[in-house]
């Protein structure tokens, strides 16, 4: 990422943390001067005081000095407490600006980039990178300005005492400055291999988490079990090396500055006993040595906190640059006839998944859609809502090309049941009202009746309250997708879609549900897919495809009397049908 990018986004992160960091700043330049007083009171205290000749009155009233210190501590103390609160409050607010900003993002992002990115890994990058840089913030970042007020008020002390002793104590930063730079690189390096196996480890457990029941119906334990234990080793192995490189760092560091620090008592001494400076000045001297010696190891700590920040922030970044859904859109339809014209698509390059496909959908009409699986009925379902964008043929709504028209309007305005509904783990009053907030019980009610669940809600302890499992998994596949049903009816969409909507509900049901529907979707245009000739068959126009192409067209009556492929699968399916008739399901409200 080049710099102004980064700089554009702490500045858009930042908003609302001025005052914060306006505090913290002041904070620490407050505290740093009242801590450097301290050694000038020893060491007058040494010189001045308690010397041959030094101010008698003193001597008699030492706790007046020792006030001045208890005062200075105070005043330090308080500068401290609002360097920390203030430091806290920025770095929180600069997280909660960039999960929001990530959270809107990923929320526009195409269905294409979801599908290729894996959600661990985005979770891990909304989460553990976020934080990594809302560590950096917190501690080193406004770190960077108490270091600078330290090392200038510890120099400027120095200087003003011995020029030579200075020199001297400065000879080693240069060592300690270069030495921190190679390990910033060496540390950067590890933590991005030690991040990206965190998000493996992250996806393995997500998967498993979601996929449990498959998990134990094929009896896979012991497969993941592996799988996961693989990924756990190299996640442990990568962070016990960047733990051993981090030890390394501050052992040899210590060692470093530890011979400077002895090397400015040996040289300091040697000056005292010169007399050069006074033994007051040696003790201040050694004192401002180890303000200063700290701060520049810090910024060795800062660079290689800055190298593993960098690499979070790339990986933010990299959601934050994916492009959003295009929307330079601004027709709005008028009517709701729907046209496919020669429309040729494909997921990837390589294979075309709907080959040249036209069809034309009256308003108010229904539509159906029978085709074997993976013949592309949902891929055309997607099209429509412009989950993907079509690159071949035009499809229009009303007579607009609907890569003009917003994909808000197109998604208040078709409702959909998608052939795998997703349900929230929120109660199922909250998910069938999802597409509207503001409707009332008796509306939510009445959408549930049509859809055939309201009586097996009511006769669950809680009713509408229940509270449904993670991703749906405690209603049974049919009530899953009759909410679904029920939420999208509730939605009052001109454009109905239904893909394959009653899939794993009883031929009766189905039935039954369709009958209740009729006098609902009078005025609605609406596309139904099934597998279900029985499903499809009172549609106003049916189409059959096959590998992405349309291979017939027209109603019921025409074809099941062409001697074409529909036909043949009515045939087998009317006999199928009978057997299932038979049974006699539950009667439901209609
Ligand atoms: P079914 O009756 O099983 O639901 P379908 O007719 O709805 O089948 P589609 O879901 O449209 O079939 O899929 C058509 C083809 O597109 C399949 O071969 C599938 O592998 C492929 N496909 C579907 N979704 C994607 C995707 N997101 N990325 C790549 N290929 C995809
Ligand atoms: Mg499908």
């Amino acid at each position: 990422m080049k710099s102004n990018g980064r700089l554009r986004l702490i500045g858009k992160f930042s908003e609302g943390t001025k005052k914060y960091f306006v505090i913290v700043l002041i904070a620490s330049l407050v505290s740093t001067i009242l801590n450097s007083l301290i050694p000038k009171i020893f060491s007058f205290t040494i010189d001045g005081v308690l010397a041959e000749g030094g101010n008698a009155w003193l001597k008699e009233h030492l706790w007046v000095l020792a006030i001045f210190v208890i005062v200075l501590a105070v005043g330090n103390g308080f500068s401290i407490y609002l360097y920390r609160n203030n430091t806290a409050k920025a770095g929180e607010t600069f997280a909660k600006n960039m999960r929001d900003s990530l959270f809107c993002h990923v929320q526009r992002l195409p269905m294409k980039w979801h599908s290729e990115n894996q959600t661990g890994d985005i979770i891990q990058r909304c989460t553990a990178d976020v934080e990594t840089i809302r560590n950096f913030v917190v501690t080193q970042v406004l770190e960077v300005s108490r270091i600078v007020f330290l090392i200038t008020v510890s120099l400027v002390m120095m200087f003003s005492m011995n020029v030579k002793l200075t020199l001297v104590a400065l000879a080693f930063m240069p060592v300690i400055v270069v030495y921190s730079g190679v390990f910033y690189q060496l540390i950067a390096r590890n933590f991005t291999k030690a991040d990206e196996a965190e998000g493996e480890l992250s996806t393995v457990v997500q998967e498993n988490a979601t996929g449990v029941r498959v998990v134990r119906a094929f009896g896979r334990e012991q497969f993941e079990i592996d799988r996961f234990d693989e990924k756990n080793d190299f996640f442990a192995r990568m962070w016990i090396r960047l733990g051993t490189l981090s030890g390394l760092y501050w052992a040899v560091g210590d060692i470093i500055t530890g011979f400077q620090v002895i090397f400015i008592i040996v040289f300091g001494a040697v000056e005292a006993v010169r007399g050069n400076i006074t033994a007051g000045q040696f003790v201040a001297f050694a004192s401002y040595n180890t303000t200063l010696v700290w701060p520049v190891r810090s910024m060795g700590r800062i660079l290689s906190e800055m190298s593993k920040t960098g690499v979070s922030f790339e990986r933010v970044n990299y959601i934050l640059e994916s492009q959003e859904e295009q929307n330079s859109d601004h027709v709005m339809p008028k009517a709701f006839d729907i046209d496919f014209e020669h429309v040729t698509f494909g997921y990837n390059e390589e294979q075309m998944i709907l080959q040249d496909v036209s069809f034309h959908i009256e308003e108010g009409k229904t539509y159906g859609i029978l085709g074997g699986t993976g013949s592309g009925k949902s891929t055309i379902v997607h099209l429509l809502d412009r989950l993907y964008e079509l690159e071949h043929g035009t499809i229009t709504i009303g007579g607009a090309d609907i890569r003009d028209v917003s994909r808000k309007w197109l998604r208040t305005h078709i409702g959909m049941v998608l052939q795998e509904p997703y349900l929230f783990s929120r109660t199922i009053r909250e998910n069938i009202a999802a597409t509207n907030s503001k409707a009332s019980m008796e509306e939510i009610r009445e959408a549930a009746q049509i859809a055939c669940i309201d009586e097996e809600i009511m006769a669950f302890p809680d009713g509408y309250e229940t509270m449904v499992g993670e991703r749906g998994v405690t209603l049974s596949g049919g009530q899953r997708q009759r909410v679904a049903i029920a939420r999208m009816l509730l939605a009052k969409a001109p454009i109905m879609v239904f893909d394959d909507a009653l899939s794993a509900v009883d031929a009766q049901t189905d039935m039954k549900i369709r009958k209740a529907l009729r006098g609902k979707m009078k005025n609605a245009t609406v596309i139904i897919i099934s597998h279900r000739i029985t499903t499809l068959m009172e549609a106003d126009q049916i189409m059959v495809l096959g590998n992405g192409k349309v291979l017939e067209q027209g109603t019921h009556a025409e074809l099941s009397k062409n001697g074409g492929i529909y036909q043949k699968i009515y045939e087998i399916q009317m006999s199928q049908d009978d057997r299932d008739l038979l049974w006699e399901g539950g009667e439901c409200n209609e």
